[in-house]
């Protein structure tokens, strides 16, 4: 991340500690490293040992573009020194697991068993782990690793490692080969360095969407510098939007939903945020005009952003994490009078992950979410596209 993050996001930290070390660990980490070795000749660490083993999984996987599911077996690496074994007991839909099941961003590599927003206990734990100990809480977002040495890793910014970060599912497997699976399954293997630490006592299932939809909405409040008191606008409510506007609030800042829902204007106040209007509501947007500080589009489709490009201030920016398709409708006449920008903005790296998780538990912020199970995610897909989910679709994977 850039030295301005660096440097806010220091201010979570422990005075004293290893800033990369404590980001990358979790406010909860202890001060000890946890030797895996004092189980050592025990009954214990022989479960141990076999849950470090290679294994064959449940998982829910499509084989094609129509976007339903079916049970199936897939096989998790043995875990090494440095991996740890987490049992999945919620990952949560996000629209990219659409967007990428159907096919909107080029081919996937089927079967797809999609999925990176998940929480579970850790059932096993590689000899050299220092930052899971068995029976902790752990999520897993958007990456499962990256180069770690390029000039992005190094500064934080994994998710832009410019070797080819690798994603969670439908990646180029370069540990064991072939794709990545994700988090549609009972259980994943992961480098220590990509698990998240999930601080015991929150909603569990509730902070399996902070892991991708929390992450993507902090990252541009923090680098854009959102202060309290200052407008922010949130472009399209649903699973991203929904935590731009709790994190925002949370923050201090006056947020303003844009919404094609009615009935989410309630919701949207009951977030925190100070108004909400329909986009179709020109009066709305004529009022509205040159007050924001920072915007966020999380809308999944391409749509003319100029209407909101208009509600920034001068040299503002709109960021848009939404639809990662050709962006419609910008005028340049009238972003230079305005002297705005329009952003692009991607997750965020693993200390900033671990940093927003460590916000929500401290401000207790969760997901609005309805639990399903698996049987349910090809009716689920269809709800999200078509607007229905409030505000995630968190798989039980606990009763599966
Ligand atoms: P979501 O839950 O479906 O929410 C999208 C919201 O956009 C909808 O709830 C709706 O809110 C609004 N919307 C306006 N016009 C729409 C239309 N024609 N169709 C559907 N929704 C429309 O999706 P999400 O999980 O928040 O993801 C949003 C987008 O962000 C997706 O394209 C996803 O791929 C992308 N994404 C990007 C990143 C990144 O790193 N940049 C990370 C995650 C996701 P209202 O009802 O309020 O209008
Ligand atoms: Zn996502």
């Amino acid at each position: 991340m850039c030295q301005a993050c660096n440097d806010k996001i220091e201010l979570l930290t422990r005075e004293g500690a290893d800033r990369r070390n404590f980001l990358r660990g979790g406010a909860a980490l202890a001060a000890a490293p946890l030797a895996a070795s004092a189980l050592a000749g025990t009954a214990a660490a022989q479960d141990s040992q076999n849950t470090l083993e290679a294994s064959e999984v449940q998982a829910w996987a499509t084989k094609d573009t129509s976007g339903s599911f079916a049970p199936q077996m897939i096989k998790r690496r043995a875990a090494g020194p440095k991996d740890v074994v987490i049992e999945i007991m919620y990952a949560s839909i996000c629209h990219s697991d659409i967007h990428t099941a159907h096919g909107d961003w080029g081919m996937p590599s089927f079967p797809l068993v999609p999925g990176h927003e998940m929480v579970g206990r850790v059932i096993g734990v590689g000899a050299e782990v220092v930052k899971f100990r068995e029976g902790d809480y752990a999520g897993v977002g958007c990456m499962v690793d990256s180069c770690g040495e390029c000039e992005n890793c190094r500064a934080d910014r994994e998710q832009n490692c410019l070797n080819g970060t690798t994603f969670t599912y439908n990646s180029e497997d370069k540990v064991s080969g072939g794709v990545t699976y994700g988090g549609y399954s009972k259980k994943i293997v992961v480098t220590e360095d990509f698990a998240l630490r999930i601080p015991p006592g929150v909603d569990l299932a509730g902070f399996a969407p902070l892991l991708c939809a929390g992450i993507t909405t902090f990252s541009p409040i923090n680098h854009w510098d959102l202060k309290p008191g200052e407008r922010f606008g949130v472009i399209g409510m649903g699973g991203l939007g929904h935590m731009a506007v709790k994190l925002a609030v949370a923050k201090g800042a006056e947020v303003v939903v844009f919404t094609t829902s009615e009935d989410k204007i309630a919701d949207a106040k009951a977030f925190g945020a100070k108004e909400a209007y329909l986009w179709t509501d020109e009066a709305a947007l004529a009022k509205n005009r040159a007050s924001f500080d920072l915007m966020v589009s999380t809308v999944p489709v391409a749509y003319p952003m100029q209407q909101f490009m208009n509600l920034l201030k001068l040299d503002k920016t709109m960021v848009n994490v939404g639809a990662l398709f050709p962006i419609e409708g910008a005028q340049g006449m009238l972003m230079g009078f305005g002297r705005q920008s329009l952003a692009g903005s991607m997750i965020g790296g693993i200390a900033e992950t671990q940093a927003v998780i460590d916000f929500a538990a401290h401000h207790g912020i969760a997901a609005d979410y309805e639990m399903i199970s698996p049987d349910q995610i090809g009716e689920a897909f269809k709800k999200v596209v078509n607007k229905e989910a409030r505000y995630r679709y968190v798989i039980d994977m606990t009763k599966a």
